[in-house]
């Protein structure tokens, strides 16, 4: 009995024990749960009023642990919340997204947006952000645009405040480029030289805005210069022309009066011999008649002496007159062939960029449509290469404008030593090339552009001592069926992004 009574003890013991385990074990997973539920209405928090107070009364209810079945309805309360905040989140994020493209597409409508942040500004619009899955996804692309609005601000702030001179160096490229691109006479190049020099030596924004006045002027007079010029040709050849007119009439007229005296001097010749005939009939001797001839010969041959004279005179004075004449068109010929050659040589060195020698951005325009043109006619292969050196504004900031200048000079050299003659290569703008090559299909470009970049990278610069290695980066693409200029050259741009963005020294290529 007392056995049984000992074995049922111990049975009940281990009963409890063991409901205690179980209930321990429960009551640590509702802890782990409610804090759990608790965590995640904390972080509902501040989405909606009504919303934040059936939370905290549901942590509350959480906290003090109060029966399940008394949680029912508030859960269902907070579910029929969360449903409507779901639908309105959704609209909402809808609208950030078309007002933060909007803003973005103003923003790119603005002036005096730096070339690189143009270019981000252009990715973002049309791939990052049409690419958005998600609002985690949107956030960092929302940064990307506050800092491109805000690097635009601050050139514009800058340029409002003109002490502190962020924008200058901006300013200043874009006067030297400006200065370099005038074809001027030359006492005006002297002058746009000593301008350059303040250009490239003041960090002073009010200094390089009186340039800029100074460039005006220097055009403006030479604009004037230029139209005095053509009107002193004009002048010049208006009177070429009336001497020319004189002189034929004066000609005109001394043959008139020469004729007149010819046909008197034939008539008296004529009359002449008609009476040396009458008078050689009634001669009755022959010495009656030789002294007849003789006279009459006499005076015949007077008159022959007369009329060769007026014939030589005729003649000499028609010689002088064309001489005159041809003295005269010579003149304006060399006059017309000087002017021409100004001509032909403004339009040629307009196509030229002034620092690097190379076909300028309205040449490669030019060009680009032409082959555009012929490609729409034939639809054979060109390749089209953006090229941008690598963190050029450190070269400008460490080591001054000038050696900048004189960086790209032997870059855009070694560009156009190291493609073929068939290609096209023209600075863009800045420390920007475009290069053109007709007849190369895109995947065998690799080759040759992968030289190009290292042809440049082995360029051994130094400056102040120092060895520097200076990269390109190079975005590639070919024109294809039902393309635009646009399209193709922002595909371009958009395989140099991504070469920029892949760690720079690359060829990027975008098919
Ligand atoms: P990234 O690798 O991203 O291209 O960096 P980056 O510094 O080259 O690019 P960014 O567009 O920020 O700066 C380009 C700089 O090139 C700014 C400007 O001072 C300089 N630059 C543009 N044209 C000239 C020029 O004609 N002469 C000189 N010396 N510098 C120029
Ligand atoms: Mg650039
Ligand atoms: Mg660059």
């Amino acid at each position: 009995m007392q056995q049984q009574h000992d074995v049922l003890t111990k049975k009940l013991k281990q009963a409890i024990e063991a409901r205690a385990v179980v209930e321990n074990a429960r009551k640590l997973q509702v802890d782990v749960l409610s804090n759990f539920a608790a965590k995640l209405s904390l972080s509902c928090k501040g989405l909606d009023i009504e919303m934040d107070n059936r939370l905290a009364k549901f942590r509350n209810a959480l906290h003090k642990g109060v029966d399940f079945e008394h949680f029912a309805p508030l859960i269902d309360e907070i579910v029929i919340l969360l449903k409507s905040q779901e639908s309105k989140q959704i609209t909402q994020q809808r609208d950030l997204h078309n007002s933060v493209l909007e803003a973005g597409k103003q923003l790119q409508k603005s002036k005096g947006i730096p070339d690189g942040a143009r270019r981000t500004l252009r990715h973002l619009l049309d791939h990052e952000l049409n690419n958005v899955q998600s609002t985690h996804d949107f956030i960092p692309l929302l940064t990307k645009l506050v800092n491109i609005y805000h690097q635009v601000l601050q050139v514009k702030l800058t340029l409002s405040s003109s002490k502190q001179a962020d924008a200058q160096p901006e300013l200043a490229k874009q006067l030297l480029a400006l200065a370099n691109d005038l074809v001027l006479e030359d006492e005006a190049t002297e002058q746009i030289k000593s301008i350059k020099n303040n250009i490239t030596c003041t960090d002073n924004v009010d200094d390089l805005l009186s340039s800029a006045i100074e460039i005006i002027t220097v055009i403006a007079s030479n604009i004037s210069k230029e139209r005095q010029s053509a009107q002193s040709f004009l002048v010049s050849l208006n009177q070429t022309l009336e001497e020319l007119h004189h002189s034929i009439l004066s000609t005109s007229k001394h043959s008139e009066s020469i004729s007149l005296e010819y046909s008197s001097l034939n008539k008296r010749i004529e009359t002449k011999i008609k009476n040396l005939n009458t008078q050689t009939q009634a001669a009755s001797s022959i010495a009656e008649l030789k002294a007849l001839v003789d006279d009459e010969l006499k005076s015949l041959s007077e008159d022959l002496i007369e009329k060769e004279r007026l014939e030589r005179a005729d003649r000499e004075a028609l010689i002088t007159s064309f001489d005159e004449i041809n003295k005269r068109i010579g003149s304006l010929e060399s006059k017309l062939t000087k002017y021409k050659k100004r001509l032909n040589e403004q339009r040629f060195k307009s196509l030229l960029d002034g620092l690097t020698k190379l076909p300028n951005r309205a040449a490669f325009d030019e060009r680009f449509h032409h082959e555009f043109h012929l490609f729409d006619l034939q639809e054979s292969d060109v390749t089209l290469v953006v090229i941008d050196v690598d963190h050029f504004k450190s070269i400008n900031d460490k080591y001054g404008h000038s050696a900048g200048d004189k960086t790209l000079l032997v870059i855009a050299k070694a560009l156009q030593k190291s493609i073929r003659s068939s290609d096209f290569i023209a600075r863009y703008g800045g420390e920007e090339f475009v290069l053109l090559m007709p007849g190369l299909a895109l995947q065998n470009a690799t080759l040759p552009l992968e030289k190009l970049r290292k042809a440049i990278k082995a360029i051994p610069f130094k400056f102040k001592d120092t060895q520097v290695q200076i990269t390109i980066s190079l975005g590639a693409t070919q024109f294809k069926k039902g393309d635009t200029p646009l399209a193709a050259f922002d595909r371009a741009d958009d395989a140099l992004y991504n070469a920029k963005n892949g760690g720079r020294d690359k060829l990027c290529i975008t098919p």
